[in-house]
């Protein structure tokens, strides 16, 4: 089994989910007492959301190069950022390290693939849904149609996590305001809907939704585990 290295804190609310589930799944494959070989580099997020808000991505780049270099020192022989935002720099890190990234993007598209479906909704920050490089990785590289919410709506999304979900905050009326804007994703042609914030699964699960959702924490946690146990 080869050691999996967690970049994380971005929130510990969904590292905590991650560690779960690799544990989870290396026990469900391999049996027995197993469970998976990991590491993990955790940061204090107060740091992560300032320098985000603030625009900072270039300090923020230099830190998670850092902790991923951290990792690969340590023992880690695959590389996880456990959040879909922190895919902004995704490349920067794999141009600095000598092991590879299990991409968050690449394994939901995968998953997308699989399913058949051709359009789906993307949910997330403010900044995975509306800059350049979570959408067109899977519009490009996958050939999937994503489509997201509108101006007022993605304000909200974005403020239930920040607000909410990274601090364990789950709230009935903030699940009411996300089935709401699915509802509307799927009026606009979506087929299903990426939950691409690690911490949404914490919120919204597939009963509350009448299209099928892709959970990137999960997604991402399993296809790690895939590639651990080649
Ligand atoms: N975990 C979240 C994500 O998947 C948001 C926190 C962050 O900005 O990293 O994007």
């Amino acid at each position: 089994m080869k050691t999996i290295g967690l970049i994380g804190g971005m929130s510990w609310e969904s590292s905590v989910e991650y560690y779960k589930i690799i544990n989870q799944e290396v026990k469900k494959k391999l049996g027995g007492v197993h469970s998976c070989e990991n590491l993990m580099y955790s940061f204090d997020f107060a740091e992560i959301e300032e320098l985000q808000h603030a625009g900072k991505w270039d300090e923020l780049t230099k830190l998670m190069i850092n902790a991923a270099k951290k990792l690969e020192i340590a023992g880690a022989e695959l590389i996880l950022i456990c959040t879909n935002t922190m895919h902004k720099m995704a490349e920067d890190i794999e141009a600095n390290i000598n092991i590879p990234l299990v991409h968050i993007a690449d394994a939901v598209a995968e998953e997308i693939k699989k399913s058949g479906l051709k359009t789906v909704g993307l949910l997330g920050t403010k900044f995975t849904m509306e800059q350049d490089f979570y959408r067109s990785r899977i519009e490009k590289k996958f050939d999937i149609k994503v489509i997201i919410p509108n101006d007022y709506e993605r304000q909200i999304v974005h403020d239930i996590i920040y607000n909410e979900l990274v601090v364990g905050r789950i709230i009935e009326s903030s699940k009411e305001e996300f089935r709401k804007i699915i509802k509307n994703l799927e009026l606009n042609g979506a087929e299903g809907v990426v939950l691409g914030c690690t911490e949404i699964p914490l919120l919204i699960k597939q009963e509350d939704c009448d299209i099928p959702i892709f959970d990137t924490m999960t997604i991402h946690a399993k296809a790690a585990v895939e590639m651990a146990l080649k």
